[in-house]
């Protein structure tokens, strides 16, 4: 009997159900994405020619690869933690440990930005603060070629990839990024202020999913007893930072909307718009001072 032209390696079509067998039994919602992503990477081939070619050979150093990310997407881990990047508003941002993981609701936010601004030619001052990858303010540069952004971070660690990512989006010109506590220190007036903070109550954290919990940064998640502590800081920055003109959008946890226009309006700011993302969800607050 003759051995196998290829001992150890097997068809993508083999391995790509595999795979999929493997993350349905783990109750892993986007089990084909996943899975797709996830050998796209390992076998340095796109995913769309990692379909149209199933009979094709998989590299033994490439399964041994793509077994690392399984185990670690099997423990729990997102496959955006393990290959280091996600995708938001059509582009590709890398994380890192100080990030939050882009998430498809903070698009909502960059909309609702895009919707009230008359002329995307004009040459705004946009400031984010808790900006983490910077997908907020890079989204937005990306689609207002005169606007200039700033964004804030209590990390030093999301500054550098919030900077990276400016820079590998051709951005960086029009994009500074800096360590600080909420507004604190900055002088205005900003045209227009975005912010998605930490909105979870402390005690609600416990019951997160994993691949929340473990993965992204406690500082982006926690909102104090309430959930609502980072937004007494930002509204009092709101007031203080905004142009006479200017609106700012603040991304809102599950429920939130009446204490935090609340908030708003205890800080001398207007509530001037309630977003809902494509789940229902009222997920952004626009805001502007009161004249
Ligand atoms: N949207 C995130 C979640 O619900 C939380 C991010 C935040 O607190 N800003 O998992």
């Amino acid at each position: 009997m003759s051995a196998p032209a290829h001992p150890g390696a097997t068809t993508r079509g083999v391995v790509y159900r595999d795979l999929l067998e493997q993350f349905r039994s783990a109750e892993i919602l986007s089990a084909e994405l996943d899975a797709r992503l996830l050998m796209a990477a390992a076998t340095q081939v796109d995913e769309v020619a990692l379909i149209a070619d199933p009979d094709q050979l998989v590299e033994v150093r490439h399964l041994d690869v793509l077994r690392g990310y399984v185990r670690r997407r099997l423990s729990g881990e997102p496959v955006s933690r393990i290959l280091g990047h996600r995708e938001f508003w059509g582009l590709p941002f890398s994380l890192n440990r100080a990030t939050l993981d882009p998430r498809a609701d903070s698009e909502t936010l960059v909309e609702a930005v895009l919707a009230h601004v008359t002329g995307r030619n004009a040459s705004l001052q946009i400031l984010d603060l808790g900006t983490g990858t910077g997908c907020l303010l890079l989204a937005l540069l990306s689609e207002l070629p005169n606007a200039h952004g700033r964004g804030i971070d209590c990390s030093a660690d999301a500054v550098e990839a919030a900077a990276g990512n400016a820079l590998r989006l051709g951005l960086a010109d029009r994009a500074t990024f800096s360590v600080g506590d909420w507004g604190d220190g900055l002088e205005g007036p900003f045209d227009l202020l975005v912010s998605n903070p930490p909105y979870i109550p402390s005690a609600d954290i416990a019951g997160l999913s994993k691949e929340v919990r473990a993965h992204d940064p406690m500082a982006a998640l926690d909102g104090g007893d309430d959930g609502l502590t980072a937004y007494r800081h930002i509204a009092r920055d709101t007031q203080r930072l905004l142009g006479p003109d200017g609106a700012a959008y603040w991304e809102l946890g599950i429920g939130q909307s009446e204490d935090v226009s609340g908030i708003a309006s205890d800080a001398g700011l207007e509530v001037c718009g309630l977003h809902a993302d494509l789940g229902g969800v009222p997920r952004v607050l626009g805001v502007k001072r009161r004249i």
